[in-house]
């Protein structure tokens, strides 16, 4: 069995190499590449996603992983070499339901349907995507076809992304979520929202990048495993576990774009600099589900890069880069500015508070077109009507409304998602354990020490890498299932506190 467990590692390693040389050339064509190289960019792109492809699907690493099977029920469930074939066997079996020809065609259309989108949204144009995102359904609904056997037709495709997780889970998640969120929404309302024209004066570029690297060394980025460079969209990508690299926009008149998403993606970062070592070249060398990966960007940004101790640390500080601008503006003006609750219509640009509402429109209305009990040329309809129960607000057009989002423009309809909101409840899940196991936590934070907390989320979260299912690692990290209760907790205790209800 060791020299099969030998070969699988080979095998798995080389369809990584492919992989990682592919992410390479991602992020060199969203940071650095001319225009020029377009083209030729998207023919490399595509000729290296054909041939790990092919490597996943050879018929020899799934007669390999036969051969590994009695081997593997052999050995406990926590062991890493049962984690890896269960991966390796995980990741075969689901490329293997698909044809190439149908992923080739599906990703033909999703790069046409974004060069539509990507004219149609500053035109308000909708009418000229209905035939577009008609066909998007239907290869969706073809996608999960592929799957049968499943309760709903959306659940093949959030596990895509959210492995473990289903809609009949997800609904009583976010139903919990939803009822807990309404009235502390509801109640908000009533305030004038706070007064953030701090955050709205000039703030330079070069101070604001310093500074937000200045932070996310202190949180944990490890500078020599990664690296920070701008692009339009901020992401963060790995090529190996020692390279692990985030980008960031700036808005000279927004402070908190650059600083907010810098926290944002180094907790993405942070999370893949802490797997285990040992699973370098092996498909445990990531994240377990978009879900996972979003509760650690969410619980630095949010939990962390929005509360009270973490700026009693670095409000001082920040007034000395930013003297002229911030001097004379109180921590508790500036705590109030970054918390700030306002209804809104653009998803991204959402407070904490209000964020979900926003994702679980999105939920809702992808599952009712799946259902086919929504149709296509109906969608902005819904969506005013939802955004006008649910948030109070109602766009008075299509391009901040059913156009602003590029999920379902440049990818399937349905499990694209469920992810950012999971991402919230898993965080402050995660966060609650660790401050439940070391009361510490806070303090330290105020003092501007994020050791123990870091420590706790390596330990218990970063180095499983993909070892586990997202179910498996709650219940491993926390002791407990999923539950929206550790989230409502804690925005119960900060908005309440904050807005004196
Ligand atoms: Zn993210």
């Amino acid at each position: 069995m060791h020299s099969q467990m030998q070969e699988l590692k080979r095998l798995l390693g080389e369809i990584k190499d492919i992989q990682s040389a592919a992410a390479v050339l991602e992020w060199d064509q969203a940071t650095l590449m001319p225009p020029g190289g377009a083209a030729a960019r998207a023919r490399q792109l595509a000729t290296l996603t054909r041939l790990a492809h092919e490597r996943l699907t050879d018929p020899s690493l799934g007669k390999l992983l036969d051969e590994l099977g009695p081997y593997e029920s052999n050995m406990p469930h926590d062991s890493d070499e049962a984690g890896l074939i269960r991966a390796a066997r995980y990741d075969f079996e689901q490329a293997i339901r698909v044809p190439a020809g149908f992923l080739a065609e599906f990703s033909a259309h999703a790069s046409e349907a974004y060069q539509a989108w990507t004219a149609a949204r500053p035109a308000d144009d909708f009418g000229s995507m209905v035939p577009i995102l008609e066909r998007t359904l239907q290869l969706s609904r073809r996608l999960a076809e592929y799957f049968p056997g499943y309760e709903h037709i959306a659940d093949p495709l959030i596990e895509y992304s959210d492995r473990g997780m289903t809609v009949a889970e997800l609904r009583i998640v976010f139903d919990e979520l939803r009822q807990g969120l309404t009235p502390l929404v509801k109640a908000i309302d009533e305030h004038p929202p706070f007064d953030d024209s701090c955050l709205r004066r000039t703030f330079p570029e070069q101070a604001q990048l310093a500074f937000g690297r200045e932070v996310i060394e202190r949180l944990g980025f490890d500078f020599a495993r990664g690296r920070q460079d701008k692009s339009p969209h901020p992401f963060m990508t790995g090529f190996s576990l020692g390279d692990v690299r985030i980008t960031t926009r700036v808005d000279e008149h927004m402070l908190t774009q650059a600083l907010m998403g810098t926290i944002h993606e180094a907790g993405h970062a942070m999370y893949e600099q802490g797997i285990n070592p040992e699973f370098e070249g092996t498909p445990l060398a990531d994240g377990v589900s978009s879900g996972v990966h979003e509760s650690q960007s969410r619980l630095w940004e949010n939990i962390v890069g929005r509360s009270r101790p973490f700026w009693s640390f670095f409000f001082p500080r920040l007034q000395g880069v930013f003297p002229d601008q911030l001097n004379g503006v109180l921590v508790e003006t500036f705590y109030q500015a970054i918390n700030r609750v306002d209804k809104s219509l653009i998803r991204t640009e959402a407070d904490e508070l209000t964020y979900n509402l926003h994702v679980m429109i999105r939920f809702d209305l992808e599952l009712a077109m799946l259902e086919g009990s929504l149709a296509v040329r109906d969608l902005p309809e819904a969506w005013r009507e939802r955004y006008r129960s649910d948030i109070g607000i109602v766009p008075p057009d299509n391009r901040d409304g059913v156009l602003q989002d590029v999920h379902w423009y440049a990818g399937r309809i349905g499990g694209a998602f469920q992810g950012y909101t999971l991402g919230n409840v898993l965080g402050a899940q995660f966060f609650e354990a660790a401050r439940t196991a070391h009361p510490e936590i806070e303090n330290e934070i105020s003092s501007g020490s994020f050791e123990t907390l870091h420590g706790w989320l390596r330990e218990h979260v970063y180095t499983h890498g993909r070892k586990y299912t997202t179910p498996e690692l709650v219940e491993i990290a926390t002791g407990k299932p999923v539950s929206s209760e550790p989230y409502l907790r804690y925005l119960r205790q900060k908005f309440g506190e904050l807005y004196r209800l």
